[in-house]
């Protein structure tokens, strides 16, 4: 309407096609910004837990990788959630199923995590998510209940597949950048100087065979020794977010008033 406006209104030419431009604005910073809940529900961290974390794995299973990767949280004794693309779990579903066996969680990422995922039609949103869940299910047995959008973006067509399938979506509080940072020593320290209770870290699989260097799975050993240290036990989504079905978590101190993270930048 703005537009049309502008053209039948050539005198209010300039204030109208600047109001709409920042409509359009506004519009695209709320489906491309990860957290933030403007286009519809979305977790991003435990409110009140002070003792436990979620570290979260994307874009996996990786034939080459994913098993190192459990091996490595198995050896401190730490839980997961893995959000596989759905092509990959079907073309690799047994580093999936080992996974499961060994405690860890799953999530939908959609079936081939389409790069345009913020324009992505009412069709190919329904699509992408329901091959996912069925190709997660068949590969593993279990049904995810949570969905992670690719690259974190939202989408206006989202809300009735979750709906359709029963999932909640969940983002993240803390972003590890270990698709930027080329050390993975500085991955594990960033995570570490920023990490507090509640938090879902996002952390991702794979980066070595696709970009020549090794990601956050070389580093992890690091994190968790670190976490540990912190007195931060890293649990599953479905224990840090189910609510009342979650076990309880130990208060081994209070937070001080005021201190509590939500809001803070990642
Ligand atoms: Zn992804």
């Amino acid at each position: 309407v703005l537009p049309l406006a502008a053209l039948l209104a050539p005198s209010a030419a300039v204030p109208l096609l600047c109001a709409w431009g920042a409509i359009q604005a506004g519009f695209t910073w709320a489906l491309l910004r990860p957290r933030g809940g403007l286009l519809g529900p979305n977790l991003e961290r435990a409110e009140v837990e002070p003792a436990r974390i979620a570290l979260t794995f994307d874009d996996g299973p990786r034939a080459d990788g994913t098993d190192a990767l459990l091996d490595r949280l198995a050896a401190a004794g730490a839980r997961a959630t893995f959000f596989p693309v759905g092509v990959r779990a079907r073309a690799c579903p047994g580093p999936l199923r080992r996974a499961i066996a060994e405690g860890h969680g799953i999530g939908n990422h959609t079936q081939t995590h389409p790069l345009l995922w913020a324009a992505a039609g009412r069709r190919r949103v329904l699509a992408e998510v329901g091959e996912a869940q069925a190709a997660l299910a068949d590969a593993t047995g279990v049904t995810p209940r949570w969905f992670r959008p690719p690259m974190g973006h939202k989408n206006m067509h989202l809300a009735e597949a979750l709906e359709r399938h029963g999932l909640r979506q969940v983002t993240w509080s803390l972003r590890s950048y270990d698709t930027l940072l080329r050390n993975t020593g500085r991955v594990a320290r960033r995570v570490l100087r920023n990490v507090r209770g509640g938090d879902i870290v996002l952390l991702h699989e794979g980066l070595a065979d696709r970009r020549g260097r090794e990601g956050a799975g070389g580093g992890l050993g690091l994190l968790l020794q670190g976490l540990a240290a912190r007195g931060l036990t890293p649990v599953t989504l479905d224990a840090l977010l189910a609510g009342p079905a979650a076990p309880a978590a130990p208060l081994p101190r209070a937070r001080p008033a005021g201190a509590a993270p939500a809001g803070r930048a990642s």
